[in-house]
């Protein structure tokens, strides 16, 4: 039975609490239903098509409708839809995406954890970190140093690392042994340097951290890449060798989360190759399966692997669904077409510099102050004034103006304040990108 767009309105006010969200305005607004996917677009219940230039939630790199996901799926869940990896026991699917993971990351890594998703994966670094410093007799390193405006998920230990404001406003957060420094934010705070020494004045503010709390007691360092959530905050190139120099001086453990980065995002399979860092410790999720089905994990270096299996007895910690076999079945089927069809190198040799260039020609726009891209992740700083780069008042949300233009016309674009970003599936034909080049900007006019 299908039912009006009403109808389903009404139904998901009555019974749905939808994650971030102000749950009274959402019901007396109504929420959007959307019923298809297509290649790089999707459908709601009133049949407008929507170009998805965020791919879903940063996850749906390989297009909506894969014929090889969904059989996988398929034949996975026909076999044996699901059996665990505790108590002695695992599925081939489990190994077989073990193997290739330790093969298509960095060297370093030959192990692996799952879970279900990115905020899992953030849990599990905090209890894998602290459980290797207390192998090392140095049980008193347990401080772990995030950055202001990070996203590292929305468990409890999860939203700790992570430095979003209004979620450490609520619920007793952040956890113990949690520190912050600020993120490398060239447009909000790097005026009067060049990019390149903002990157180094950005990477030493770890270093004042590490003194401040005492480097006998700092266990990691944990970041993104490219802060994602935060607004596609793009690190000046010297940042990631400076953190990693720094990491390496103190013995910290660095921890690269890539669960937006990771699986080719940037250009290279993970974001860690991209910036130039050799992390110990790598957290992943969204691109793995390309969103079909949750899936995230660890991969840990050998580092810590080598303590915690060698001296490490019983890890106490692990979920229903570590090593899900239908989710390791689909990943297995992701990773494999992303290898098949040359994925990563299209995006570095062909897509990232077309994207580039569309963001290039978006500079001139009046309320453009800056732009910024990655690989296949670009962002658009809206300002009042260009000549001045004064920003707009934060209460006239002209973020979320420009957000609900490009909604009424046929784009998915996200709006983080006054930064609108795009991380856009990493199979676009260049025609459909520079649809999206030219939808853009039709709704920053539209926004003036
Ligand atoms: N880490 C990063 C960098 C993310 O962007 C996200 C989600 O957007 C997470 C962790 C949390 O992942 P999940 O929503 O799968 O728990």
């Amino acid at each position: 039975m299908t039912r009006t767009t009403a109808q389903w309105q009404a139904a998901d006010a009555a019974h749905h609490l939808h994650p971030f969200t102000d749950f009274k305005s959402l019901s007396a607004k109504g929420t959007r239903v959307i019923v298809r996917g297509d290649g790089i677009y999707v459908w709601d219940s009133e049949g407008h098509r929507l170009l998805d230039a965020m791919s879903g939630l940063w996850c749906v790199n390989v297009g909506y409708g894969r014929r090889e996901l969904i059989d996988a799926a398929t034949k996975q869940l026909e076999t044996l839809p699901f059996y665990n990896s505790f108590f002695q026991t695992t599925t081939p699917p489990a190994i077989e995406l073990a193997e290739l993971l330790a093969e298509i990351t960095p060297p370093q890594f030959k192990h692996v954890f799952f879970g279900g998703s990115g905020s899992e994966g953030n849990d599990t670094v905090v209890r894998l970190v602290r459980r290797y410093w207390d192998l090392m007799g140095q049980p008193k390193r347990d401080v772990i140093i995030s950055r202001h405006n990070a996203y590292h998920g929305s468990t409890m230990a999860g939203a700790s690392l992570g430095g979003m404001s209004g979620m450490h406003q609520q619920g007793g957060l952040p956890i113990p042994g949690i520190e912050h420094i600020q993120q490398p934010f060239w447009f909000e705070q790097g005026r009067g340097h060049t990019r390149d020494e903002f990157g180094l004045t950005a990477a030493r503010w770890l270093e004042a951290k590490i003194r401040e709390v005492g480097p006998d007691r700092v266990a990691a360092f944990i970041g993104e890449p490219v802060q994602g959530a935060g607004g596609v905050i793009v690190p000046p190139d010297t940042y990631w060798p400076e953190v990693q120099r720094i990491c390496d001086q103190y013995g910290i453990l660095l921890v690269s989360d890539e669960v937006i980065c990771g699986f080719g995002r940037t250009g290279q399979w993970f974001g860690c190759e991209t910036f130039g860092f050799r992390p110990d410790l790598m957290t992943f999720a969204k691109g793995v399966t390309s969103g079909y089905i949750p899936l995230g994990g660890v991969m840990v270096g050998e580092r810590l692997a080598r303590v915690l299996i060698d001296e490490g007895g019983e890890f106490n910690h692990g979920y229903t669904y570590s090593g899900h076999p239908v989710a390791c079945a689909v990943a297995l089927a992701n990773l494999r077409l992303l290898q098949r069809e040359g994925v990563v190198e299209r995006v570095r040799e062909e897509l990232a510099p077309h994207l580039a260039w569309h963001f290039e020609q978006l500079a001139d726009h009046p309320l453009v102050g800056e732009v910024q891209t990655c690989g296949m992740m670009a962002a658009l700083q809206l300002v009042k004034d260009k000549a001045t780069s004064e920003v707009f008042d934060p209460t006239l949300e002209v973020g979320m103006v420009c957000r609900a233009h490009c909604f009424g016309n046929g784009l998915v674009m996200r709006a983080v304040g006054d930064r609108m970003i795009v991380a856009p599936p990493l199979v676009m034909s260049i025609a459909q990108l520079d649809e999206m080049g030219a939808l853009i900007r039709q709704c920053l006019d539209l926004t003036l």
